[in-house]
């Protein structure tokens, strides 16, 4: 079967949950058998979302061959379990960039260079690009912005010239809008779906899958006046209703017919229908497990986006552990010595966040020394694992101006320091250690145990500093183990107090690798030791 591509687009307003319907409708295609990609798209110019602040677009997503990219393609691989490569995040910036490089080259000699033909070339180029790579039945590609945005419009141009050159049993558009409820006149308005279909319209695009973000129920009338007034069908007029939790939205795509009514227009007989087994085992564990347990996630982004991929991977795994895992958040920059016990209240176990730069960092290093001496499992990430080592330094080790590098480069112990390879860098962009290395696990460490007794591991990055390797051996004496080092450099990736319940850093991000049928180890022994805690207590 020749590749067919599927545009998922968006209007009305953002949030919709784009993301979560291209990577349900990933799943449900993968599930009857078809080789998939998602990939997404993002208008800005930045090259990549890696010089972002967190607040500005949420957490950054890196994928396993280290590129930084939208959070988006952490739910593709948290839904299908299917890695996403550099290939699969495309912003405006490296467009430009790409095109910009070619006509210095002198590639275009005597040529005008344009947004058409030459921008929306590259953004043809770039969709196909994955299909040419490896055999592929889909391609979702998913578009971010919101129709009428003026940085969209090269992409939508791309897209029309696509869906005519590739006809359309190759090439199909599911736009996604929304269908506000009027309280005061106890009314659904379809009005903001009609003018968003006719903006795409305008453009030469007609899609032909509407699906309509609502809160409440959409009645049939409803369904047949936006299938009447926008040219779409009526079978083709999916309603997605707000549900309790992202991976129900799958299922209930499927009880609609989605991804049927996406094969019939694209020409392809289903045949079975998707086996969603594992996935519905999951989603019922999920809604039995009605135990809460309560985690601390310790950092200084008061915005849930910007730790999306540690708050699914803590319910992953609370999930395969019958609880429900409620993340609390904790603002460290509100932590005190005199607060820390009550802000910790109640808490099963503490994640100390990843991050950058010194803001916030103090009341990490007072929640790492809390849980230690409490005895608290304590999971650090990334800064987290350098304020525990820190931590360590100053409390244990008694070296009081301990330090990382980032924050005071005149710290007579700098534990955590730049890596050699980093300290020639000036460029920001894309320069950090970043995607898999491997990792050696000590043997008999509590991290090897976690990890079903493997040997070597690999785990995705995204940092520039790194613990000290002078220090290995005065940490390990007192009591803080190295158990995770790099095969080839030496780097120190984990450190563990072997004495403690679990209290274990990591300077890797397992959260990006964490999916609904594969928890993470980490997280599942981590959530495992926090349910023993709190049964003890
Ligand atoms: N700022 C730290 C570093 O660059 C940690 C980065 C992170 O938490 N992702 O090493």
């Amino acid at each position: 079967m020749d590749t067919k591509y599927i545009f998922i687009t968006g209007g009305v307003a953002s949030s919709l949950g784009k993301g979560i319907i291209s990577a349900s409708l990933g799943k449900l295609l993968q599930a009857r058998g078809y080789n998939i990609t998602i990939q997404k798209f993002d208008p800005y110019i930045n090259i990549d979302p890696g010089t972002l602040n967190p607040y500005e677009h949420g957490e950054c997503y890196v994928t396993a061959d280290g590129m930084e990219t939208d959070l988006d393609l952490g739910h593709y691989e948290r839904f299908t379990g299917i890695e996403t490569t550099r290939d699969n995040s495309v912003t405006t910036g490296r467009i430009y960039l790409s095109v910009i490089e070619r006509e210095r080259r002198g590639d275009y000699l005597g040529k005008t260079i344009q947004v058409v033909p030459h921008i929306t070339d590259e953004i043809k180029r770039r969709i196909l690009l994955n299909a040419t790579k490896q055999p592929l039945d889909f391609v979702i590609t998913e578009i971010g912005g919101t129709i009428g945005d003026i940085e969209s419009q090269p992409f939508l141009e791309a897209i029309r010239q696509l869906r005519w050159e590739l006809g359309p049993q190759r090439a199909l558009n599911v736009h996604l809008t929304y269908v506000p409820f009027l309280a005061a006149a106890g009314e659904l308005k379809t009005k903001p779906t009609q003018t968003s279909v006719k903006q795409l319209q305008g453009l030469g695009i007609q899609p032909e899958v509407l699906v309509l973000r609502t809160e409440h129920e959409l009645n049939d009338h409803i369904r047949e006046k936006v299938a009447h007034f926008c040219n779409v069908d009526v079978a083709a007029v999916i309603q997605s209703q707000d549900l309790p939790s992202i991976y129900e939205v799958p299922v209930n795509m499927l009880r609609q017919g989605l991804d049927a009514v996406i094969l019939q227009k694209m020409g392809v007989k289903p045949e079975k229908t998707p086996d969603l087994g594992s996935w519905r085992d999951f989603l019922e564990r999920r809604s039995k497990a009605q135990k809460e347990i309560k985690i601390a996630l310790v950092g200084k982004y008061d915005l849930q986006d910007a730790y999306k991929s540690i708050i699914e991977s803590l319910a992953h795994a609370g999930t395969y552990n019958d609880r429900k895992v409620k993340a609390v958040f904790v603002n460290s920059e509100g932590i005190t010595r005199e607060n820390v016990e009550v802000q910790l209240q109640g808490m099963a176990g503490i994640v100390i966040c990843p991050g950058f730069g010194s803001r916030g960092i103090e009341g990490k290093i007072i929640a790492a020394e809390y849980t230690r001496s409490h005895d608290i499992p304590t999971f650090g990430i990334c800064l987290g694992m350098q304020m525990m080592v820190i931590e360590f330094a100053r409390n244990v080790l008694g070296y009081r101006d301990a330090n990382s590098a980032e924050m005071d480069n005149n710290a007579r112990h700098k534990v955590i320091d730049l890596m050699e390879e980093q300290k020639k860098i000036t460029q920001k962009g894309g320069t950090m250690r970043l995607g898999t290395y491997d990792c050696r696990l000590l043997e008999e460490s509590k991290t090897w145990t976690a990890y079903g007794k493997q040997e070597l591991i690999r785990e995705r990055h995204r940092h520039r500093y790194e613990f000290n390797n002078l220090y290995q051996s005065v940490f390990e004496s007192h009591g803080m183990k190295c158990v995770g080092i790099n095969p080839t450099t030496n780097l120190v990736e984990i450190v563990e107090i072997p004495a403690l319940k679990w209290y274990i850093g990591t300077q890797f991000h397992p959260e990006y690798s964490s999916t609904v049928l594969h928890p993470h180890p980490l997280f599942m022994s981590f959530i495992k030791a926090c349910i023993d805690g709190t049964t003890e207590a």
